[in-house]
């Protein structure tokens, strides 16, 4: 059924009796043309976009627990595209353009709020850092601008400015950055799947990839073996165990990323604002909780939940910056599954194995990507030939000596 202000006041009047679940709940078929692997927002984004965009409907999504219950529904709910390299850029640029027109697009409400990013500058270098990467930003047409600390003031009285270490003396701005609603992302992109034709099976876990003479041509599932023409593997922080299922080693590490969320505050934080100087990055939600995130804990686990030592080092962040949050009570805390890349950027790509397919390595940054992720992972599906924006994100790269090394610090996974 389709949403509308005049579907929900019809709705109020009549009780509310006539709203429908948002989609289907059907049992697999024996076969379909594609398969993808993992119901987060990337697998829901990318049956969308091939319903949608590429008209290939024979479609499922098969998920092994519910809908939100991985990253899709634990991330912080940043949207950016503030990259540097041009590997990274133009794909970050393109996401957040389908995030500006997302909720049109698939009649749902998932609360897109452009409430601007800003990147807070600590030192003279980091200034200069700063300005190149504005400049790239620009070079692919997203907008990026270059505050001072006066015009941050105006925007944060709050920020502790003469902090004897972190001084802050200006920020990177995106005025279209911001937030959305994670969970409503998931629901909205279910939904339009759906209303398409894919089928999305829930509680079914894929428990192996069948692949006969280098052609896959299946899955096993727990609700019984489904065909397939092409497999595509979307499973965030279970990518190197679903590789597995194929015989594949990834270059990618699980580590786990915890977020936190305050108390509800009367409306502060202006928008998204990160820590230049070490890793904390803050915004405020629609009902009033700051919520905000660090690094990850820094060991290989597949583990849904975090350690102490994080908690006080996020914690720590938050207090050199804006020594007010220590005012706030912290109501809840979780973890996620991260799959961290050598390079911190992502693979969308075909494997050795004829028919099936990989999106992985999204790191800390998955979120922002949904959009762009899901239309490329749905372009390479539907024509075996790379996206435009996405042409470096090859499984290949880093044998090949190219890797998109955005943040310059190599295969270390707790510093990208
Ligand atoms: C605490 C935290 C904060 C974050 N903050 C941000 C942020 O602010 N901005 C940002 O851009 N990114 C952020 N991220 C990263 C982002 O959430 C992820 O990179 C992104 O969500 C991953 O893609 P996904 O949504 O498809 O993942 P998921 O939602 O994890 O989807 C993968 C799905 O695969 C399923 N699956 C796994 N194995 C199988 C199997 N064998 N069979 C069937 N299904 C399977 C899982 O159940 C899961 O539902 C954050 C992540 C965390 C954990």
């Amino acid at each position: 059924m389709g949403y509308s202000a005049f579907k929900v006041f019809w709705q109020g009047l009549t009780g509310n009796k006539g709203w429908q679940p948002a989609w289907r709940e059907p049992d697999p078929r024996p076969q379909y043309d594609i398969i993808i692997i993992g119901g987060g927002g990337h697998g829901l984004a990318t049956a969308y976009y091939l319903a949608k965009e590429f008209g290939v409907r024979n479609v499922a999504v098969v998920e092994k627990g519910w809908l939100g219950s991985g990253n899709i529904g634990r991330n912080t709910t940043i949207i950016r595209a503030n990259y540097l390299l041009p590997g990274n850029q133009p794909f970050y640029e393109l996401s957040l353009k389908l995030w500006e027109n997302l909720e049109q697009d698939f009649n749902y409400n998932a609360m897109v709020s452009q409430r601007s990013i800003l990147n807070l500058i600590h030192s003279d270098p980091q200034r200069d850092a700063f300005a190149r990467r504005a400049n790239a930003m620009r070079l692919s047409g997203a907008d990026s601008e270059l505050l001072g600390p006066d015009e941050i003031r105006a925007l944060c009285p709050f920020l502790d400015f003469d902090n004897a270490r972190f001084p802050i003396q200006g920020a990177l701005r995106q005025k279209r950055g911001g937030t959305v609603r994670h969970d409503a992302v998931a629901w909205g992109y279910a939904r339009g799947a759906d209303m398409h034709g894919v089928d999305i099976i829930q509680n079914c876990e894929v428990t192996g990839i069948d692949i006969t003479d280098g052609v896959c041509t299946g899955v096993q599932t727990t609700r019984g073996p489904i065909r397939a023409k092409k497999v595509a593997m979307c499973a965030a922080g279970s990518s190197g165990r679903v590789a597995a299922l194929a015989d594949m080693r990834l270059p990618i590490e699980s580590h786990v990323l915890q977020a936190f969320v305050t108390e509800g505050l009367k409306p502060t934080l202006p928008g998204v604002i990160t820590f230049g100087a070490g890793h904390f990055y803050v915004s405020q939600s629609d009902k009033g909780g700051l919520v905000f995130g660090g690094d990850i804990d820094g060991y290989n686990t597949y583990a849904q939940r975090g350690n102490l030592p994080v908690v006080e080092d996020v914690c720590e962040g938050g207090m050199a910056i804006m020594p007010m949050i220590g005012r706030a009570r912290l109501l809840r805390g979780w973890g996620g599954v991260m799959d961290m890349s050598m390079d911190g950027s992502p693979f969308i790509d075909k494997t050795g194995t004829q028919g099936l397919y990989v999106n992985a390595g999204w790191c800390y940054g998955g979120f922002k990507a949904t959009p762009a992720s899901g239309y490329c992972y749905a372009h390479l599906l539907a024509k075996d030939q790379p996206h435009e924006v996405a042409t470096q994100f090859r499984l290949d790269r880093f044998r090949r000596g190219a890797p998109i090394d955005e943040k310059g610090v190599g295969a270390q996974p707790n510093l990208h």
